[in-house]
């Protein structure tokens, strides 16, 4: 009998659980372009106050959020400050320049972080001949830097540098929860520095669609404009959001469990000769693994043993631990790839 095979690829690929499939199916629903859906406004009123932020918007994705925050706080040949790996750079398809004409200005961090040296050094001085520097990026867990946690007071003095220079700041802070749980302090501790902050339902909390995006009132309300030009205004958006305030009450505190799902994957992982895993570098639900063998080669064989992984670059896999997956599985995860390579 052929076993599902044990997805990794991402923890965008949770399904609703029945729980939360019954939350959807009653969620009370209204047009919510007019701002009649009582579930989607209930929501955002819960994101703003867990975030410490004033007002917030239901989007369909974390990109859409992202964007809309860049397309409020930046105008054409102005310049966005963020990490080279961060999602709004490497993972929106070119969207700061296609969509709002800003010109991104690139920092390579340390597993995503940055420190206010280089956020100083990175915007530039009043002068005819320079694009203006007005916006900081800053994503919280890091995705490329291996799900890497910011510090609260390196955060804090990263913001202040950008404060001091001039910036806005917004936090890409998809998995922003999975931080919480980690750090053991509340998301409001890093996002009410912000002028704007994403957080994304699609990925550990495993709703099936959403984000939200916070702000000030006015922030939002402008974020609402261009949430309808983008086309992003959904009607009977409850039974989305329905899913999303489950997973607040249901799935926050259990991302624990992920975190510690991926350091015995990490550490089974570490057993393997030929792979090579940095175990502390594994602070929430990612690992990312270095194999001798070409990665993305690698993978299609994966699949066919059973395991569904990304490659990341020519010799290095990323593994996601999620809802879906339970511990045996992150286990049998590490033995499909140790036969793999060892060419069982
Ligand atoms: C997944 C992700 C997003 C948003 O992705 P969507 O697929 O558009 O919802 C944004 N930022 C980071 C860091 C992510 O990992």
């Amino acid at each position: 009998m052929a076993t599902a095979p044990i997805d990794l690829r991402s923890d965008t690929v949770t399904r609703p659980t029945p729980g939360m499939r019954r939350a959807m199916a009653e969620a009370e629903v209204g047009d919510d372009v007019y701002g009649e859906d009582p579930t989607v406004r209930a929501l955002e009123a819960r994101v703003a106050e867990r975030l410490g932020l004033e007002a917030a918007l239901f989007v369909p994705s974390g990109t859409q959020g992202n964007q809309l925050a860049i397309g409020v706080h930046t105008r054409p040949g102005e310049e966005v400050i963020l990490e080279e790996g961060s999602h709004p750079f490497h993972y929106e398809n070119g969207a700061i320049a296609a969509l709002w004409g800003a010109q991104p200005r690139i920092v390579v961090g340390q597993r995503g972080i940055l420190t206010p040296v280089q956020i100083q050094a990175a915007s530039r001085g009043n002068d005819d001949h320079l694009p203006r520097s007005r916006l900081l990026i800053l994503e919280n867990t890091h995705n490329r830097g291996g799900g890497t946690v910011w510090k609260p007071s390196v955060f804090g003095d990263a913001v202040a540098a950008g404060r001091s220079a001039g910036l806005l700041v917004h936090l890409d802070g998809a998995r922003l929860f999975n931080a919480e749980v980690a750090a053991g302090v509340p998301a409001s501790t890093w996002a009410r520095l912000t002028d704007s902050t994403t957080v994304c339902f699609s990925k550990g909390l495993g709703a099936p669609v959403g984000s939200v995006l916070a702000g000030s009132k006015a922030f939002v309300a402008e974020a609402r404009r261009l949430r309808k030009r983008l086309g992003g205004g959904m009607r009977q958006a409850g039974i989305l959001a329905a899913a999303c305030l489950y997973a607040l009450d249901h799935h926050v505190a259990r991302l624990a469990e992920d975190h510690e799902n991926a350091r015995a994957l990490a550490r089974r992982l570490a057993e393997i000769p030929a792979v090579r895993v940095e175990l502390d570098r594994v602070e929430t639900n990612m690992v990312y693994a270095e194999v001798p063998v070409d990665a993305p080669a690698l993978v299609p064989r994966l699949r066919a043993a059973g395991l569904l992984v990304n490659s990341v670059g020519p010799h290095a896999l990323r593994l996601v631990c999620h809802l879906d997956v339970d511990r045996p599985a992150c286990e049998r995860a590490a033995d499909i790839l140790r036969a793999s390579l060892e060419g069982k």
